[in-house]
Formats: structure tokens, C-alpha cells, sequence
């Protein structure tokens, strides 16, 4: 039996800043966009617990609370909000072709505008007890959670820009940072190495393997190996940072779009354009550099306004 085929005027893939912003504008200026949430609704901002730094909050907010509200802005103006995720694409070439996308591997929508907002995930060491405790204690975003540990001990796993950056961004707040590095060398540019390594209450431990974040409820502290010595070494911290990459949700883009090495959906200028007419990219799908949900949101707003220019121009 031939699959029953959707046509629309904007569709919107993944539901975190980006996307909810893309759709508020799109919605408002009538393209009557629907939007399919992905398998995390609401994005990475659901796994964080306060949100202190967006602005217009003045006493913070929960991530979860502060994605509901802005799906309920972006509905008040006509999105559609649907649970469903997108699981394969075939993007037109030229300018006013339809974009095909297959939603949970069955229905499909053409759409004659595409917003990508998919956003990527943060790499976690895999760790059961690192697992257990995400929300208690273990974070991936020292910008985000840094605060709650003020005063405090608290460790950073990983060896590279991100990682050299949150430490020092974690030493100011915190009382003592312990960054554990795998390799006997930090991946980070010698500017941030140099800047870390001269922090007076950041201790940096090369060669070390974390084995199990201790605590039942919340981080008590950390045990790790010494990969050339064996030797194994327990610390009593109250938080525990990860920043040892991220990965771009772009697997089904893959062949359709341009990207960089790491996978980043690469656009143009200073626009929200990829390579294919129509389609276009917002927040951390597109960006390894600032990764914020206020930077996400500008960009998702930009996505929308480019959409609509886009849109006016092939009629
Ligand atoms: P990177 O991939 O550059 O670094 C990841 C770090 O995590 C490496 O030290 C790596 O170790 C370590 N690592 C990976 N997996 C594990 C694991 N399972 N256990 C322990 N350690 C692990 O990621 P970043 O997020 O730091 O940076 C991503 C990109 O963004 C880079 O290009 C970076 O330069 C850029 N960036 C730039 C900034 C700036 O210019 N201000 C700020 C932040 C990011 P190993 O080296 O052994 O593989």
C-alpha cells in the first residue's frame, strides 16, 4: 500500500532551544511549522537541573520547567508539536524542491523548508556508577553546574579545550579542581594548557583512569588507577565534571550534508544556510564552539528568519 505523504511549509527536527526559537518565529510568521521532538524532548536541557544563566530568570529555573514553557510559547502561535523522531532524510538539490523526511521509519513528510536542531549529547566515560549518579552529583556542563559547587572539592575528567576550560572556570568557584588527564599529555591548545597548569588550586594527574565515582546518592568522592603504574588512588570530592567531548546527533544527515570532521553540520557565513537549498542548521548541531541555550536560541530565531527569506524568494 503506497504511504500517505504530508506536505508543509517548515519542519523543525529536535526540541532544545534551537528548535523551540526556530519555532516560535516560524509560527509567527505563518509558515504553520510542526515540529517532531526527537527521542529527548525538551533536549539536553532536561538532564540539568538549574538553569541560572539564561537570561530573563532572575531566580533561576529548572531546565525541565524552562523547555515545557517554551513549547507552550511556541504552541500558543501555532507550532505542532508531535513525539516522533526523524530516522531518514533525502534533501532536494534546487532551489523549491521538496525535502523528504521519514519519521519513526514510516511516515512521511515533505517539507518545503527543513530546520535541523537535532543538537548533540555529551560523551560520558560509560561508568555504571558514573551513570547512577548524572543529576547527583555528575555534570557535563561546568558552566551550568559550577555554582552548586561552591567552595567545594570537585574533579574534571578529560584532557582537551573543554575540559582546560572548565577547570579553570571551576577553579574560581570551587575550592580545589582535580583534572584527570588519560594520556601522559593534555590534548588542549598550549595557551590553555599553560593557563590551567598555573592555576594554584588546580592539580592536574596525568596517566589516570577513573575506575568508580563513590556514593550511593550523591558524589562522594572518586577512585582512579594509574595506567602506567597501577597505582590507585581515592579522593574525596563532591562533584564530578565530564567533559571529554561531545557528539553531533548528524548520523542520518550523513551523505546529505556538509560537515566537519567531527560531524558538526557546517553552514555558511553568517547564516544558518547548509548546502542544500531550504535546509538549515541551529544550535549545537552546528556548533562546538559556544554550546549555551542562549546561543542555541539565537541561532534557532536565525534559522527561522532565513527560512522565511528563503520561502519568499522561491515564490
Ligand atoms: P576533544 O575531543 O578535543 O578532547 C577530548 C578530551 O577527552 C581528550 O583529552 C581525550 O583524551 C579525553 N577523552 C576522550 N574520551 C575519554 C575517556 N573515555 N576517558 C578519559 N578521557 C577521555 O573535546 P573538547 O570538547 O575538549 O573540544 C572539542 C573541540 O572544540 C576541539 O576542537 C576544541 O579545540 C574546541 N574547543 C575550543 C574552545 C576554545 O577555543 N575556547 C573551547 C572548547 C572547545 P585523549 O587526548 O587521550 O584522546
Amino acid at each position: 500500500m503506497k504511504k500517505k505523504i504530508e506536505q508543509i511549509k517548515c519542519l523543525i527536527i529536535g526540541s532544545g532551544p534551537a528548535g523551540y526559537t526556530a519555532a516560535i518565529y516560524a509560527a509567527r510568521a505563518d509558515m504553520k511549522p510542526v515540529m517532531y521532538t526527537g527521542l529527548e524532548p525538551g533536549g539536553q536541557l532536561t538532564t540539568t537541573t538549574e538553569v541560572d544563566n539564561f537570561p530573563g530568570y532572575p531566580e533561576g529555573i529548572d531546565g525541565p520547567t524552562m523547555m515545557v514553557q517554551l513549547q507552550q510559547q511556541a504552541e500558543r502561535f501555532g507550532t505542532e508539536v508531535r513525539i516522533g523522531q526523524a530516522t531518514a532524510v533525502e534533501f532536494g538539490e534546487n532551489p523549491g524542491d521538496f525535502h523528504t523526511v521519514i519519521i519513526d521509519n514510516d511516515k512521511v513528510i515533505e517539507a518545503q523548508t527543513v530546520i535541523i536542531s537535532t543538537g548533540a549529547s555529551a560523551k560520558y566515560l560509560g561508568l555504571p556508577s558514573e551513570q547512577r549518579l548524572r543529576g547527583g552529583g555528575v555534570s557535563a556542563c561546568a558552566v551550568c553546574d559550577g555554582f552548586f559547587y561552591k567552595g567545594q572539592d570537585v574533579a574534571i575528567v578529560g584532557g582537551g579545550d573543554t575540559a582546560a576550560e572548565e577547570a579553570s572556570y571551576l577553579s574560581k568557584i570551587c575550592n580545589h579542581v582535580t583534572m584527570l588527564v588519560r594520556s601522559d599529555q593534555m590534548r588542549a591548545s598550549k595557551a590553555m594548557q599553560h593557563r590551567v597548569k598555573n592555576i594554584k588550586n588546580i592539580s592536574i594527574q596525568y596517566n589516570s583512569e577513573i575506575e568508580e565515582v563513590i556514593g550511593d546518592q550523591v558524589v562522594e568522592g572518586l577512585a582512579y588507577k594509574n595506567n602506567k603504574t597501577g597505582q590507585k588512588t581515592e579522593i574525596k570530592i563532591t562533584g564530578l565534571f565530564v567533559a571529554i567531548g561531545h557528539k553531533p546527533n548528524t548520523d542520518i544527515f550523513k551523505d546529505q550534508l556538509e560537515m566537519d570532521n567531527a560531524g558538526y553540520i557546517i553552514t555558511h557565513g553568517k547564516s544558518t544556510k547548509t548546502n542544500k537549498p531550504g535546509v538549515f542548521a541551529s544550535g549545537d548541531v552546528q556548533d562546538k564552539e559556544y554550546r549555551q541555550a542562549i546561543t542555541a536560541a539565537g541561532t534557532g530565531c536565525m534559522a527561522a528568519l532565513d527560512a522565511e527569506r528563503y520561502l519568499a524568494d522561491i515564490h
